[in-house]
């Protein structure tokens, strides 16, 4: 238990502590409220723990307002010349002097204020602003304010007179004076008086946070107690009621007050205690309230029936229980002072914690802490990369997967909507086939026309592959500019370094991510490689384009073969009905065979289905067509086995000339309707074509100019109508380059993002903490960079001190237990 000396300084520091830090609640020590009869002596016990003169007391009715009396601890000022040492220390006042009693052992002249030292003075509600220093005005102001508002003449007012007395050897307690109560109204006294004055005292001790010092004289019968018999009104069990005897130096001789102070009479639980105050006529004589003390102590020491008890006895004692009650009620209020302070170390701790760590603040540890955030800013920058970030997202891709988002979605996609053949219209093509040509008549489909149209087209990937560079640096832009952390916004500078070092790194790998993938494009376009195993080739282009005609040309003779059988024997009927004569059946022949040659437009299948057997397809240079696919050749030669294998043309053109040559004519006038076509070789391809072979050359080009891609506003703008050899051409040259596109593009979607990775996204990575070091690591700049936010560092210091205060108070409570 904390002895009598330590009660003002704790009870200071946790009335502080519940006031000041944690702020919402108070410590609301209990009011002191004297009641009892009418000059039984309340303002004579309540002077005594006051410890100073300054109430009205005498016989007749003194008090008739209630006085709340309000003490207020404050700081003690050392007097200028004093001896005492010159720091003074505000909230450890070493004396206790909540009574009297303790002053005399100290020292009992300090508390009579000297001239010019201003430690104790009054203050009344009614007067603000108005100190009183010297006590027996107090005392005097008390009387004129009685009167003013209760009349001269004995009458009572329950308006009460506020009063602080500020004091640096008081406790901050409140102490309520009340009217005594009687019986028979007197002077201005109403007639129910007693009813009054029940209720105004009844007011004051009902409230459960009242200490009723109950004061009944002991020289009248306890049994007569006015105050006892209103306290257990309130207080029935008497667990906050403190008897309290006064005028025991007035018992008649022979009798003693034993029996009720040593509880035996009336049962309170803070007991009873005795005590001697002033006599009027000490009062007259001015006694000095020390010297009332030490008679009183005297007293009892050396009373028969009171020697025992003395230590129990007396205005020190009654001090002492006092102080021990308002330390009973601290202790039941400190289990939740001390866990809503805990609450609050809590709360602060951690919102210190968010501003970093203090003990780097030194200037010896600037060096580290710059270190330290450079660190964490530039793993926060690597793992938001690579998706070990532990602050990771739910909400929306973020770092790394969007960058495979760009890659995947962003960049794929825009590659895949690309036409290969956009903007090539089939005079495009044609005009590009002619120029290649130069002077002379086009020979083969040449490499040089193929080249010329396939490069544009490539370049065409150059914009999404540059866009896919630049979405990539975006992001990690976007992703540095969020590697910020609570910590590192408290130094708003080194964070805008921070950034500002990372975003010129990626600006200078910007450049030759961005040029490297411009060369990647132009490493294509720089050489157009035809042998690539996937590109498709002339050959192939060639065979899909006649096996689309072959199926076109089947259907046509089937529909063919039909309509003559209708005709036939529509004419057979006829010839049976009107002409019985055999003779005409060689000129129905004649006519079968010219219906037949009329389909027939074009170059003889038969002869290039021959060349091919004879093994010659590639053997002309410069042209573009590879190796020629076995399946080609064998679908040609299946063609020649079911035609006339020694054709005319055959023998001609000799080996040597690629199947191209054949295929397109040698001559220029390969573009004729095919009237060069003999009716031999038109009859056999009829019949090759029932036998189901390759009937490849019946048909003309008409069927390209309804190919889909191939609109008819295409063939419109021509300035002329390209012929059919060059509408063959067109459409060759037109799957060729879809072919190699689809390739080139297969590539550039491959390389673009490994590129990006390798020069831009890896290269940043590696390189962010060697940058950052390199850049910022500078003793010199360090105080630039650890420039606090005003705002923030005024947060934290404000943290910092409310901390201190918290843990200084957890401090206090321990003290207290
Ligand atoms: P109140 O009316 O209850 O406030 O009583 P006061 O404090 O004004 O005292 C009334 C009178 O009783 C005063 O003249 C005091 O001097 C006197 N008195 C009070 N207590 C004692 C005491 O213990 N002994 C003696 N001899 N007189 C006392
Ligand atoms: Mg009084």
């Amino acid at each position: 238990m904390a002895s009598l000396e330590d009660l003002i300084p704790l009870v200071n520091k946790l009335q502080d502590l519940v006031f000041n830090t944690i702020g919402s609640d108070t410590l609301d020590l209990p009011q002191v409220v004297v009641v009892g009869s009418q000059s039984c002596g309340k303002s004579s016990v309540l002077e005594n723990i006051v410890g100073r003169d300054f109430l009205p007391r005498g016989t007749g009715i003194v008090t008739r307002r209630p006085l709340i009396l309000q003490l207020v601890n404050i700081p003690s000022h050392a007097p200028p010349k004093s001896a005492h040492p010159t720091v003074p220390e505000p909230l450890s006042t070493s004396s206790f002097e909540l009574g009297a009693a303790a002053t005399t052992e100290i020292h009992p002249h300090t508390r009579i204020n000297q001239p010019g030292q201003y430690e104790e003075w009054g203050e009344f509600l009614h007067v603000p602003g108005q100190r009183y220093y010297d006590f027996s005005q107090i005392r005097r102001e008390i009387e004129i304010e009685t009167s003013r508002i209760a009349g001269n003449n004995k009458g009572i007012n329950r308006l009460p007179i506020n009063l602080k007395i500020y004091s640096p050897h008081v406790l901050n307690l409140t102490l309520v004076d009340l009217p005594g109560l009687t019986k028979i109204p007197i002077g201005d006294q109403p007639t129910d008086i007693e009813r009054q004055t029940r209720n105004l005292i009844l007011e004051y001790i009902a409230k459960p946070n009242s200490i009723i010092l109950a004061v009944s004289p002991a020289n009248v019968d306890i049994v007569n107690s006015e105050s006892l018999k209103l306290a257990r009104q309130v207080d029935p069990q008497g667990k906050r009621t403190i008897g309290i005897l006064t005028k025991l130096d007035l018992m008649d001789h022979g009798t003693n007050a034993l029996d009720i102070l040593s509880g035996n009479v009336y049962p309170l639980k803070l007991g009873f205690i005795g005590v001697v105050n002033r006599s009027q006529q000490d009062i007259h004589a001015n006694k000095a309230l020390s010297d009332s003390l030490v008679a009183e102590r005297e007293f009892f020491s050396s009373h028969p029936a009171y020697k025992n008890i003395s230590h129990r006895c007396g205005t020190a004692f009654l001090a002492k229980s006092l102080n021990q009650t308002l330390m009973g009620h601290i202790r039941e209020r400190l289990p939740d002072i001390k866990a809503r302070l805990n609450t609050l170390m809590g709360q602060t701790e951690q919102e210190l914690a968010s501003y970093g760590d203090a003990t780097f603040t030194g200037p010896e540890n600037r060096g580290a802490l710059v270190l330290q955030l450079m660190t964490k800013f530039a793993t926060s920058f690597v793992t938001s990369i690579e998706g070990t970030s532990s602050q990771i997202s739910t909400k929306e891709l973020c770092g790394g997967a969007r960058i495979y988002y760009i890659f995947k979605q962003v960049f794929g996609h825009s590659l895949s909507t690309l036409d290969p053949v956009a903007n090539l219209s089939i005079r495009d093509i044609r005009t590009a086939i002619r120029n290649s040509t130069g002077p002379r008549p086009s020979l083969f489909v040449p490499e040089l026309a193929f080249d010329l149209l396939v490069k544009p087209q490539i370049k065409m990937l150059e914009p999404p592959s540059q866009r896919c560079v630049e979405l990539v640096y975006e992001e990690l832009m976007k992703i540095c500019h969020n590697c910020g952390s609570p910590e590192l916004s408290r130094y708003p500078r080194l964070q805008a370094k921070l950034i500002e070092v990372v975003s010129d790194l990626l600006r200078e790998r910007l450049g030759p991510t961005s040029s490297y993938v411009t060369s990647l494009i132009a490493i294509q376009r720089a050489y157009i490689n035809t042998n690539h195993p996937n590109f498709l080739g002339a050959a192939t282009a060639m065979t899909s384009i006649m096996e689309e005609r072959k199926q076109k040309d089947k259907l046509d003779a089937i529909e063919e073969l039909r309509l003559k059988s209708i005709e036939e024997s529509r004419q057979a009927a006829e010839a049976a009905e009107n002409d019985k004569n055999s003779s005409n059946s060689n000129d129905k022949n004649n006519d079968k065979n010219k219906k037949a040659s009329k389909h027939s437009k074009s170059t003889s299948s038969d002869t290039i289905a021959s060349t091919t057997a004879n093994g010659s397809s590639n053997a002309v240079n410069g042209s573009i067509i590879p190796d020629s696919p076995i399946s080609t050749a064998s679908n040609l030669s299946s063609a020649a086995a079911n035609g006339t294998a020694n054709s005319t043309s055959n023998s001609a053109n000799g080996g040597k000339d690629s199947f191209l040559n054949y295929f397109f004519g040698k001559d220029n006038t390969s573009n004729n309707d095919g009237a060069s076509a003999t009716s031999a070789a038109s009859s056999r391809t009829l019949a090759s074509a029932n036998a189901n072979a390759a009937g490849a050359g019946s048909s003309g080009f008409d069927y390209l100019k309804k190919q889909p891609d191939l609109t008819e506003e295409d063939l419109e703008n021509g300035e002329e109508s390209l012929s059919e050899k060059e509408l063959f051409e067109c459409e060759l040259i037109r799957r060729l380059i879809i072919s190699y596109f689809h390739i080139v593009r297969e590539s550039i979607q491959d390389q673009v993002p490994k590129a990006v990775m390798h020069l831009l996204v890896n290269f940043s990575k590696e390189s962010t903490q060697n940058r950052l070091v390199s850049k910022l690591y500078k003793e010199s700049m360090f105080s630039e960079l650890l420039y606090e936010d005003e705002a923030l560092a005024q947060e934290r210091k404000k943290c910092e001190n409310m901390l201190a205060t918290y843990r200084e108070a957890a401090k206090i409570i321990g003290e207290v237990v």
